[in-house]
């Protein structure tokens, strides 16, 4: 009973922490000269107050200007773990057609249908909080882990993300190398695969590289009463029409087709059937991902996506120069350069210069058997037992990418429960978390702190 109420008075404890987190406005903008520094340094020492304990058990370091390094020193040495999160937030200025203010961490309804509102909660500030409050109770519990515990904390997730290269180059000059690096990602879904009533805990082994293509085209300028045959912005729209025609080869990535293999093993009969011979089945399968949805279509190939276009700037003034951006998410098993080539085929025109800028490969792939996998599989079933748990490649880029360069064990997953609806507002209006799912998130990290 007494520990019931202990844990009860905790949880509340929790939630007001969490509540006082959101309400900073760590808002990160791609305009570095637009970022209120201010709020960041708020944060920091905000952190500081809400966790003495942690604060006084574990060295602190600030990073790169505001990223922060924990570390809990360990019994023993070597085989060491990173716990990541960010608390940079993407911004929210259409504020007033939110339900409830995004910096105002707002509560309603009670019991299993308390929500959270706020930008943050889910995206990263509610992980973050999740782990220091799990960091917290095992100190009050008097715990010291096996081995070292690093905690991780972004501040430019959302942007420049030269806060967590910095933070790994700061791990390397230390000579960790982590047999665990768990960063946000995944989640714990519900209707991930037809015929699955079970929620799956998708769990990501490995994120698609990503790419600026630029195509650019120069021509003299002049006078938009006389026209040459072909124009600079001609040129460049039949460019971008021949990329869109000529799609990018399609192929199930290995930890995809065991994605598929594992959640379809739930489904009904003949769906089983397929999904358990993914590779058997792999062209049907093919077919039915390019059509099904856009993100099942981006699961299977490299994408390209026209994102920005630039010529004259004046209505009357033939372009000299006609600029279009592609963004391009790489998949598992290609390459910067195969991409490129790519391109260069489909648009077939010498006069098209086409260059990548700030390009990441794909993400080696993390293992989905062995120890490891294990310990992070079973921390997952002691708070969603019902859950399956599957690996997948993340479609979006993050954080964690940096990681694969010091460990061979990058995890990406963020221990929520999230609806559908709810996965809507990541990035968006009203982002809101259930308290309960909040709550299991604490109970998660500390399950897995426990083992490392
Ligand atoms: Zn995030």
């Amino acid at each position: 009973m007494e520990d019931e109420a202990a844990e009860r008075h905790s949880d509340a404890l929790a939630l007001d922490h969490l509540r006082t987190l959101i309400r900073i406005p760590t808002v990160s903008r791609l305009d570095e000269s637009m970022i209120d520094w201010s709020q960041f340094d708020a944060f920091i020492s905000t952190l500081a107050l809400l966790y003495p304990r942690v604060h006084s058990a574990m060295s602190v370091d600030v990073i790169d200007g505001h990223a922060l390094l924990l570390r809990w020193a360990g019994r023993s040495a070597g085989d060491e773990s990173v716990l990541m999160a960010h608390y940079d937030v993407v911004a929210a200025d259409d504020e007033a057609v939110w339900t409830h203010p995004p910096f105002a961490a707002t509560v309603t309804g009670s019991g299993a249908e308390q929500i959270v509102w706020g930008r943050g909660t889910l995206d990263d500030k509610g992980a973050l909080t999740a782990i220091l409050e799990a960091v917290d109770r095992l100190l009050v519990a008097g715990f010291t882990p096996e081995h070292d515990v690093y905690l991780s904390f972004g501040h430019n997730e959302e942007t420049a993300g030269s806060g967590a290269a910095e933070l790994v180059a700061e791990l390397e000059r230390r000579g960790v190398h982590p047999r665990l690096v768990l960063d946000e990602g995944g989640a714990v879904i519900d209707h991930v695969f037809p015929g699955v009533t079970r929620p799956t805990a998708v769990v990501g082994v490995s994120e698609k590289g990503m790419a600026n293509v630029t195509l650019t085209v120069e021509r003299s300028g002049g006078h938009a009463s006389t026209p040459p045959r072909m124009t600079a912005t001609a040129r460049l729209a039949r460019a971008l029409v021949r990329l869109e025609k000529r799609p990018f080869p399609a192929s199930i990535p290995a930890p995809t087709l065991e994605m598929i293999r594992t959640i379809g093993s739930h489904s009904t009969p003949v769906l089983r059937f397929v999904f358990t011979r993914a590779r058997v089945f792999r062209l049907p399968l093919l077919a039915l991902f390019s059509r099904l949805s856009d993100e099942t279509n981006a699961m299977i190939r490299t994408t390209a996506a026209v994102t920005q276009l630039r010529a004259s700037d004046s209505a009357n003034a033939l372009a000299e120069r006609a600029v279009a951006v592609v963004n391009t998410r790489i998949a598992i098993g290609s390459s910067v350069d195969a991409t490129l080539r790519h391109i260069r085929r489909a648009v077939r025109d010498p006069l098209v210069v086409i260059e990548a800028d700030a390009p990441s490969e794909p993400s080696p792939v993390s293992p989905s058997t062995g120890p490891i996998w294990q310990l992070l599989s079973n921390a997952v079933a002691a708070v969603h037992p019902r859950a399956i748990v599957s690996p997948y490649v993340m479609l979006g880029a993050s954080d964690a990418r940096h990681f694969t360069a010091i460990s061979a064990n990058v995890y990406r997953f963020t221990p929520f429960e999230m609806s559908a609806e709810e996965r809507a507002t990541l990035h968006a209006i009203d982002e809101r978390m259930h308290v309960s799912t909040f709550l299991s998130g604490i109970r998660f990290y500390r399950t897995l702190i426990e083992r490392l």
